[in-house]
């Protein structure tokens, strides 16, 4: 088929590092139908990984849960995996501690166990994508001379209350010292040139494309950049945009005119009829504005639940700033049913670092201390550049090893749970299946998993682990060679409500241990784009679940045409050229994102009280005991670690 012009304009055919074989598309169309002969697929970095060569940070193309890591899941999903598993073959090894699933939460589980139980303890961690870290995960870049790292997953230490002790423990015992951060980023730089956050408006949500001025606050964007709100911000805005005249009063009423829509009520009855109602009916129902300003924030919140506003509640809305509210004069303190990350913090604002690869840096620092031949040095600014060897990580003589591209499949007691003394532990690996032991498990893998793997868990908790519905994502990186583009049109950050991506910026001006950020226009960066694949209308669980079909069946071909053509209608202005511009483009692809967070619209029990699913869905079962960020449905880096020295502590306490 020969190419369309636009696809040539675009850049389609030029050579990008390097595209994912399969095209990184799931053959058949749907999650539901995962062929059984892709569990025998390579695993996206064709390279075994004991090869020196093996190094899956610097793979570009469709990354994430990629092509190989999933398969062998979804067929025991499906019920098909043991029809050609074949019987697995006994790997004589026998461990202290097995832990399944090699993201943060994992690696603290291993961490903690070792702690307690000494550093000979024999622990081995499988982890069934091509790399560890889980949703911490680092993409690498090199963009002629200069080398780019940028964030996959988790992007910063940052959570919405104060971290835990023995979260900021593991941080500090790490060497991070998260008060210094100040010392390695530039924070005045892109306003330096001038760069403020922007809104895209699109021709076909509002009728025409234009980039304008950002004039809230906060929000829609990940630039962490809280800028300020001016009125000389809001007329340029309201001059600008391209919405309706009527949609631009109401807009300036809903900013200023404080007017009491509930009067008569206290405020505990405000806020109870507040987290009943979503804000995208708060806003046309209640404040009655234009369609325009609710299609405007509609996908503001996507970057903290994945879903907008019609799936979010107006009290949330309250808490995390939005307006529409000041004239209702609520106390500040939260109401019920509201969503933890809509409760502002200030301890925890300030608790706040970002890795120019995101929180990788800490799943790298644990798999140091955890298996130190591995990666070199033994210092935090050493880790930033360090190079891990990954044939180093699953080696008989470490008391620790970390097998890669390995599904548990399935977990059992070896007799009767109550009196077992052992567990036996079956992944699949390269399309066979292997069996090992050990005295103890750890599951730190995602809920939705573990029904499938561990059937002796009682029907209860089998339900509630089930229900612990994941938020897909995509988390882009794309290698630019110069920002000259974002320089002319004078942005470093922009929400864009009706585009594929919803939010992009250029990644935060971070330079340490070596690694300099990228300080002038004329020199590579790396562009963060996010898209949460979320179908408004639905309920959230639903949306989510729509949302994972669409990421396994959308084809890397179409993400990238995608990405390119939003880079083109955003930058064009300022003389981006897709076809030129881009060096490599790595789409991170998370249909297992976010831990689910409870929330007043759709979780009855979070309002209203009652049995919190989480709760009972990490109940230790005899030797096994259950981790993940899952385990406390918040999706957080200290939740993950709370939740791993839980799960460790029950299987030590004796
Ligand atoms: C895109 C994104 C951005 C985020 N940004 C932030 C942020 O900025 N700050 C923050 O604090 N938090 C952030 N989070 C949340 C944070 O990343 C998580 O809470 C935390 O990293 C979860 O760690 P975990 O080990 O519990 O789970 P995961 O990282 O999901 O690790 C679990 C691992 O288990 C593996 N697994 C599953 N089933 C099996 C099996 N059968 N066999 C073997 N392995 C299995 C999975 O593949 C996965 O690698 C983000 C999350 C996502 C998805």
């Amino acid at each position: 088929m020969t190419m369309n012009k636009r696809d040539k304009d675009l850049g389609m055919n030029r050579a990008i590092t390097r595209r994912d074989f399969l095209n990184g598309v799931a053959v058949t169309a749907g999650a539901a139908l995962m062929p059984w002969d892709l569990f025998a697929a390579k695993p996206s970095n064709a390279e075994p990984s004991n090869s020196s060569t093996y190094y899956p940070p610097a793979l570009t193309g469709l990354r994430g849960s990629h092509v190989g890591a999933f398969e062998a899941a979804h067929a025991l999903r499906d019920g098909t995996f043991w029809q050609s598993a074949g019987k697995p073959e006994d790997t004589g090894e026998n461990y202290d501690l097995i832990v399944v699933g090699g993201g943060i939460s994992g690696l603290a589980a291993a961490h903690f166990y070792r702690k307690i139980a000494g550093e000979k303890a024999r622990v081995l961690i499988v982890e069934n994508h091509d790399d560890f870290g889980g949703h911490a995960k680092r993409n690498e870049f090199r963009v002629n001379d200069s080398f780019r790292l940028g964030f996959g997953g988790t992007f910063a230490i940052e959570s919405p209350a104060p971290y835990s002790a023995v979260a900021k423990g593991v941080v500090e015992e790490l060497g991070i010292d998260v008060p210094s951060y100040s010392k390695y980023f530039d924070k005045n730089l892109y306003r330096s040139f001038g760069l403020r956050r922007k809104i895209f408006f699109d021709k076909e949500t509002f009728g025409a494309d234009k980039l304008v001025i950002n004039p809230t606050v906060r929000g829609g964007d990940e630039s962490e950049d809280s800028s300020d709100s001016t009125p000389q911000l809001l007329k340029q805005f309201l001059a600008d945009a391209p919405i309706a005249a009527q949609a631009k009063e109401d807009f300036q009423r809903l900013l200023q005119e404080g007017k009491d829509y509930f009067p008569g009520l206290t405020s505990d009855e405000k806020k109870a009829r507040l987290a009943r109602v979503s804000y995208a009916n708060y806003l046309k129902d209640v404040c009655g504005v234009h369609e325009d300003i609710v299609k405007m924030y509609q996908a503001m919140p996507h970057s903290l639940f994945g879903v907008g506003i019609d799936a979010v509640s107006a009290q949330d809305a309250w808490g995390l700033g939005m307006p529409g509210f000041s004239g209702l004069k609520l106390d500040p303190a939260p109401g019920k049913g509201m969503n933890r990350d809509a409760i502002p913090n200030e301890e925890a604002e300030k608790y706040f670092f970002h890795f120019p690869d995101g929180n990788a840096t800490i799943a790298r620092l644990l798999v140091r201390k955890l298996i130190p031949e591995a990666i070199p040095g033994s210092t935090l600014s050493d880790m930033i550049l360090a190079k891990a060897n990954y044939s180093k990580l699953d080696r008989e003589s470490s008391p620790v090893r970390l097998r890669l591209n390995s599904t548990a499949v399935r977990v059992k007691h070896v007799g009767d749970a109550a009196s077992a003394n052992e567990v036996e532990v079956t992944y699949a690996r390269g399309g066979k299946a292997y069996t090992a032991r050990a005295k103890n498990v750890v599951l730190a893998c995602w809920h939705v998993v573990i029904p499938y793997i561990c059937d002796e868990l009682p029907a209860k908790q089998r339900e509630a682990l089930a229900s612990a519905q994941k938020v897909p994502l995509l988390y882009t990186n794309v290698a630019i060679r110069n920002w000259t583009s974002f320089q002319k049109v004078g942005t470093n950050a922009v929400y864009a409500p009706g585009m594929y991506h919803t939010s992009m910026n250029i990644d935060l001006p971070v330079s340490i241990g070596g690694y300099e950020c990228s300080r002038k226009p004329e020199q590579p960066i790396v562009i963060h784009m996010m898209k949460s694949p979320c179908h408004p209308g639905l309920p959230a669980r639903d949306q989510h679940m729509m949302g994972r079909i669409e990421l396994y069946s959308t084809e890397f071909k179409t993400m990238e045409r995608n990405i390119r053509e939003q880079l083109s209608r955003t930058l064009g202005a300022g003389g981006f050229d897709p076809a030129r511009d881009i060096s490599a483009i790595t789409v991170n692809r998370w249909p297992h994102g976010y831990a689910y967070e409870y929330n007043s619209l759709w979780d009855p029990f979070w309002l209203e009280g009652g049995e919190i699913p989480c709760e009972v869905a990490r109940k230790p079962f005899g030797r096994i005991a259950i981790a993940n960020a899952d385990a406390g449905a918040y999706a957080y880096t200290d939740c993950a670690i709370d939740q791993a020295w839980r799960a460790v502590g029950e299987i030590t306490r004796s």
